[in-house]
């Protein structure tokens, strides 16, 4: 982060916090937490929107006691732990995460209060792992949750609602190897002809467009479990040619950043990210924008943005489209539906990007999308809560949780207005 105490990753969010603290211990936090008026959990700053604003007390969790335990199939980790610290410790123990977002830096907390995913046909967002929750309430209470209570899954993405998260329970699965192959030249066409074809092509996919009818990035992260999993790839996938050298999502940027491609296996947490953990992520200043169609839309969606990609390309550096599984939690985008998620990197100039993502959601009215809830987005607040049956059992949580409304921010009065 840039600067905890006054903006978030991008720079985009000024934080209106009157104060910003970063507690050592849980106790302090339960104290500070029960003294402010209003406060909210910031975890490693990368939301592009204003969901970790508050006007209070702003609390940084990354100071709070570094936990990791490891249990016979889960973990117990302090909320302010990045993955690829956390992916670290598992490995060597000959334990994985089933899935992992693009960039090993964010906290888990934060990544699961909004919905974080990686993609997979068969992979649930990153939230779905989650099996325990402890959380500091408005009152200053450490309180615990876990799978198999009532309301549970209104916990999870929470949006930072409810609570602090100091502990999160994570579930595990054996370490597995990944190869990571990338091929180039996917065209438009077979994009939309093969889409549900490419997108089950592998344990996680995701194809990086700029919308040129010729010339996208399949991205094939194959899990390599058994003999003959490692053996010679084809040269040619779905029309689009087997890479020879490694690739950034970005063409024509440096791929040093990128994890490890050419189809080299290697542990799960080298290569479902994008990124490497060692390094500064991305392409630099940015912006992200990303909505969540159902899966059955796919083909069409694709197909209207590829007719607005002049319009979009000016403030595009790359876009990324992937699939997330459906799950139960009540305010997961992939609520009860399988969908496809498709993502923009932007430049970093908010003049230049807001046009553009005028532009998308014009283009996706249709197929009624709804965004990330960590990324900019423009859709009105109505058309935002529409896509979430639960919302109202979600605010009745949210109001036992936080009668006084310590955790409501102006983001929230937007997107998910009190009763
Ligand atoms: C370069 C980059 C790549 C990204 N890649 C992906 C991707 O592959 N997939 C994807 O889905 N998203 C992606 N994102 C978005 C990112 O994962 C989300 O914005 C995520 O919320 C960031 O986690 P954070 O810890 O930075 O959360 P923050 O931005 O710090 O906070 C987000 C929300 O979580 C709440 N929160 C944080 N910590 C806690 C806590 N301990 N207890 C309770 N609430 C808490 C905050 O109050 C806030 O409401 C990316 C972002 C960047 C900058």
């Amino acid at each position: 982060m840039r600067d905890a105490a006054a903006a978030n990753w991008a720079g985009n969010v000024r934080f209106g916090a009157a104060r910003v603290v970063a507690p050592e211990s849980v106790g302090e936090l339960q104290e500070i937490v029960a003294g402010s008026r209003k406060a909210r959990a910031l975890g490693t700053g990368h939301s592009f929107s204003r969901i970790a604003d508050t006007d209070g007390t702003l609390i940084a969790t990354a100071r709070l006691p570094r936990r990791i335990q490891i249990d016979d199939g889960s973990v117990t980790v302090s909320g302010g732990i990045r993955y690829g610290d956390l992916a670290r410790e598992l490995a060597p123990n000959g334990w994985a995460l089933r899935n992992l977002g693009s960039l090993p830096h964010i906290s888990v907390a934060g990544a699961c209060a909004t919905g974080t995913h990686g993609s997979g046909d068969r992979n649930g967002s990153l939230a779905t792992s989650v099996a325990a929750l402890e959380l500091v309430t408005a009152s200053g209470e450490l309180v615990s949750v876990r799978r198999g209570d009532e309301d549970f899954d209104g916990h999870v993405i929470a949006l930072g609602a409810l609570g602090v998260t100091v502990a999160v329970t994570l579930d595990l699965v054996p370490g597995f190897q990944v190869r990571q192959l990338v091929y180039e030249g996917l065209t438009r066409d077979t994009l939309l002809e093969s889409v549900q074809e490419i997108f089950a092509a592998s344990y996680s996919v995701s194809v990086f467009t700029g919308w040129d009818p010729e010339s996208s990035q399949l991205w094939l992260k194959q899990r390599v479990d058994g003999p003959g999993d490692d053996g010679e790839p084809p040269a040619e996938r779905f029309g689009a040619r087997l890479a020879t050298r490694p690739l950034h999502p970005v063409p024509g940027i440096d791929p040093t950043h990128t994890t490890q491609q050419l189809g080299v296996p290697g542990p799960w947490h080298e290569r479902l990210p994008h990124f490497r953990l060692d390094f500064t992520p991305s392409a630099g200043d940015e912006l992200q924008t990303e909505y969540f169609v159902a899966r059955e839309h796919a083909a069409a969606a694709i197909e209207a943005l590829f007719a607005i990609g002049a319009v979009v390309r000016p403030a595009l550096q790359i876009s990324e489209i992937r699939t997330v599984a459906a799950d139960a939690l009540w305010l997961s985008p992939a609520y009860r539906r399988d969908v496809m998620a498709l993502h923009f990197t932007w430049i970093s100039a908010e003049g230049t990007v807001m046009p553009a993502v005028a532009a998308v959601e014009r283009a996706l009215a249709p197929f009624d999308p709804v965004p990330h809830w960590g990324k900019v987005f423009a859709l009105p607040p109505a058309a935002v809560r529409a896509g979430y049956p639960r919302a109202a059992e979600f605010l009745a949580l949210a109001a036992r949780r936080d009668p006084e409304a310590v955790f409501r921010n102006q983001y929230l009065d937007a997107y998910l207005p009190a009763a």
